[in-house]
């Protein structure tokens, strides 16, 4: 045979480098989402997400790779209109039906026109609070959604997703549960958040979340709204400041100045997070840690 060994096992080498075509491709817009997926979808899918580290999903713009990217995956995961609006357009093709997946709906018609003519900011103040991530019971939700979707595609193992599920949910409980508990001492703490992505975690286990600092993250406030935070950061027992890092702090700083404020930074975006399987729980203990750096020292 004048075929030797290594010509037939670089054969075989080039053909099993050529095999990820078929693998799995999975796109997210934002990276707690890609941490949802991560519990579910196992380690053979391939999950990348749009908005990258340091950037907002406010005022995000896409780069052509990324538009390939979507083209090319086989399921996407996004927030909703009212949060990813740069996606709104291209996502509601026709070569997209039917690979988009949307935790949310548009808050109203009314919202839609208003992003028509204004792309860079997501819905705050009107509607729904579109940052559902930040609350346990609602990711939960989300993985379920994420699991029914990824059951639905080629060549998936779903008793393996199946078996992720059920571990994220055991996992998310014990962690809320510990979560709930350690937040107890809490008692006495007035929460300022910079935006309204706090607002669920706090809803969720029952937080005083006394002020919100700006309704729209892309704008410094008011000078009244301003006044009227100063007043209450004053009143408040002791109040604690949770900044993004996301966002300019040169103008909150002038805020709090002279005021007995703490400051603590939680990220909504899990930016520092890796992305594993494990990574939403991590996540969710993340913003518990933050804020119980609120408590007096
Ligand atoms: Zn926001």
């Amino acid at each position: 045979m004048s075929f030797s060994k290594t010509t037939l096992a670089l054969g075989l080498a080039a053909l099993v480098s050529t095999t990820p075509v078929s693998a799995t491709n999975i796109v997210t817009s934002i990276k707690p989402i890609e941490l949802v997926v991560k519990a579910i979808a196992g380690d053979d899918m391939n999950v990348s997400t749009i908005v990258p580290p340091g950037s907002s999903p406010h005022n995000y713009s896409m780069k052509p790779s990324q538009r390939r990217a979507l083209e090319q995956a086989d399921a996407i995961f996004r927030v909703g209109p009212d949060m990813e609006t740069f996606l709104n357009r291209l996502l509601g093709g026709e070569e997209f039906a039917g690979k988009v997946v949307a935790f949310t709906e548009a808050s109203s018609e009314e919202t839609e026109a208003h992003h028509e003519h204004d792309h860079h900011h997501h819905n705050h103040g009107e509607g729904e609070d579109p940052h559902l991530w930040v609350d346990p019971r609602m990711a939960l939700d989300m993985a379920r959604t994420v699991h029914a979707k990824l059951s639905t595609l080629d060549g998936i193992n779903t008793a393996e997703l199946d078996a992720n599920l059920e571990r994220f949910e055991q996992r998310l409980n014990a962690t809320e549960q510990r979560i709930k508990a350690s937040l107890g001492q809490l008692d006495g703490t007035s929460l300022f958040a910079y935006h309204s992505a706090l607002e669920r975690f706090s809803e969720h286990y029952d937080l005083d979340l006394a002020g919100v600092l700006t309704l729209n993250p892309e704008l410094s406030p008011g000078a009244r709204h301003i006044a009227d935070v100063q007043n209450k950061l004053r009143a408040s027992n002791q109040p604690c400041l949770l900044t993004e890092p996301q966002f300019n702090r040169q103008w909150w700083r002038s805020i709090t100045e002279g005021l007995n404020v703490t400051v603590s930074t939680w990220d909504p975006l899990a930016t520092d997070i890796a992305s594993t399987a494990n990574g939403y729980i991590e996540f969710q203990q993340s913003i518990a840690d933050a804020v119980l750096e609120c408590l007096p020292k």
